[in-house]
């Protein structure tokens, strides 16, 4: 009896590891086709400045509307792109698509500083040779300056990888900017700091969730303030929830602020309305 349970929860298993790759083999189908058939979109999260709390830039971040199972998040879908590779298909579209949409806001309004407009850029997009032309192309098209592109890069892109650092490098004489996303997560070297060509920090949600005076997580917050400042980079603290988070990074001294507290992920046009209105809450 048990001999045979076991067997079945064998098969079960199996079956399942079954499903999953087949229904893996499936998304990587249709991501072939997925730009073409105009099935992703660009939401945008506000980033806030902190000391008054004024809209400054945001960060595009990709959804996957899927024929049949509705609106995927990009953690469904980005790490697979990412292993066969059709992130860098994926990526030029996100990029054209944002620098467009940013030229539009600027349009809008002519007389305000133009929103910095953050695009994340995965490691296999930073290894295509082909990136810094397109991201040249991109702007010269679109009118964007390349001062208000923002491209977002990981500690694991960027790690131990000299061609990854010559393509910042590249992208930096474009007069783009770079930020490091999720900054404190990977198990990179402090030393990664001395060579990498980037702007901004972006201190990893994971700290800021569990932030307090008396907490490791805030030890580690006010340090990695500290050392931006001293290293002449930008600072932002991702993933704010509640006003006491607001509060407490302010206190750090980080520059600039994003997250649900604020404003979750929203469609352009209401980056347009936020624009015009402020973060008043959107029903009346
Ligand atoms: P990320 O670049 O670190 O983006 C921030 C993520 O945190 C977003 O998730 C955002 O919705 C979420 N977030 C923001 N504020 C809060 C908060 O207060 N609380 C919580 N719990 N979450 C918050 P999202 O949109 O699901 O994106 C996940 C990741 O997928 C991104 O992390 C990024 O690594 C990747 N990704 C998204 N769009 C793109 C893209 O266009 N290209 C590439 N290569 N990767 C992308
Ligand atoms: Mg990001
Ligand atoms: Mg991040
Ligand atoms: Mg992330």
């Amino acid at each position: 009896e048990a001999k045979r349970r076991g067997k079945g929860m064998w098969i079960g298993y199996a079956d399942e590891m079954g499903a999953r790759v087949s229904a893996e083999a499936g998304l990587i189908r249709q991501l072939d086709q997925a730009v073409e058939l105009g099935q992703f979109t660009l939401v945008y999260q506000p980033i806030m400045r902190l000391a008054d709390d004024r809209l400054t830039g945001v960060e595009s971040l990709i959804r996957w509307n899927h024929p049949d199972l509705g609106v995927l998040s990009p953690v469904d879908f980005i790490p697979i792109a990412e292993r066969t590779g059709q992130i860098v298909a994926i990526g030029r579209w996100v990029l054209r698509e944002a620098c467009r949409q940013g030229a539009a806001w600027m349009a809008e309004a002519p007389d305000e500083t133009p929103l910095q407009v953050g695009v994340n850029v995965a490691g296999p997009q930073l290894r295509d040779p082909n990136l810094v032309a397109d991201v040249a192309e991109v702007l010269a098209e679109t009118g964007l300056p390349p001062g208000s592109l923002v491209i977002e890069v990981t500690e694991t892109a960027v790690v131990d990888d000299e061609e990854s650092q010559r393509t910042m490098e590249a992208l930096r004489a474009l007069g783009v900017k770079l930020a490091l996303d999720d900054f404190g997560t990977a198990a990179s070297s402090l030393g990664l700091l001395l060579t990498c060509p980037v702007n901004s920090l972006k201190l990893d949600r994971s700290f800021v969730e569990s932030i307090t005076t008396v907490s490791r997580q805030g030890a580690v917050a006010n340090a990695v303030s500290q050392m931006a400042a001293a290293l002449e980079f930008g600072s932002v603290a991702e993933g704010i929830e509640t006003e006491e988070q607001r509060d407490l990074v302010r206190l750090l001294g980080y520059e600039y602020g994003q997250g649900f507290f604020y404003s979750r992920p929203v469609a352009p046009e209401r980056i347009s309305e936020l624009r015009e209105y402020g973060l008043a809450p959107a029903s009346s």
